[in-house]
């Protein structure tokens, strides 16, 4: 935001209580960076994950698994099957949340889930120039820096379910 969305009047950075936030300097007017909430899906087949090839920047012609802005008003499940529709065709279900992910001077909070395929049709939305399933070995080139390793973390998910199910009983019976 460049200028005043009160009285046009062009903001300048000031300090607030330590930090620079753009200030009208006509009416006062304090512009609040909000954060960005952002939600991906790690979702697969027999600990193959799914990808989609991106087809625009960041990260065009790299892959990456469903993600994308949260709308206003919309819930941040709705978003990640929304996203997984969009970007792959599948129509999924979501299992549980992996983690929330936000670093200092960025303002994205990613919310990854993970889900199984429950339908749909396999094929790359207007986001993505292809789709895949990927082993951990054959993985594509990636979009983020942290796809490997959360790519890797869904994966120790999935490769005992035997341990985890064993694992939850146990808890489950204290
Ligand atoms: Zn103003």
């Amino acid at each position: 935001m460049n200028y005043c969305p009160r009285c046009a009047t062009p903001l300048e950075e000031r300090d607030h209580s330590g930090r620079l936030r753009p200030t009208c300097g006509g009416c006062g007017f304090v512009y609040y960076r909000d954060p960005k909430v952002a939600v991906a899906v790690l979702t697969g087949v027999d600990g193959r994950i799914l990808l989609a090839c991106r087809n625009h920047d960041p990260g065009m012609g790299l892959w990456t698994f469903p993600s994308g802005y949260v709308d206003a008003g919309e819930p941040v499940e709705a978003a990640a099957r929304r996203e997984a529709l969009e970007e792959t065709g599948a129509e999924i279900e979501l299992d549980r949340l992996m983690g929330v992910r936000s670093e200092a001077g960025n303002p994205v909070v990613l919310i990854v889930y993970t889900g199984f395929i429950r339908g749909g049709t396999l094929a790359p939305g207007t986001e993505a120039t292809a789709v895949g399933l990927f082993g951990l070995h054959e993985l594509p080139p990636l979009a983020f820096p942290h796809d490997e390793a959360l790519i890797r973390a869904w994966a120790g998910l999935q490769e005992f379910p035997g341990v985890a199910a064993a694992d939850r009983h146990h808890h489950s019976t204290r």
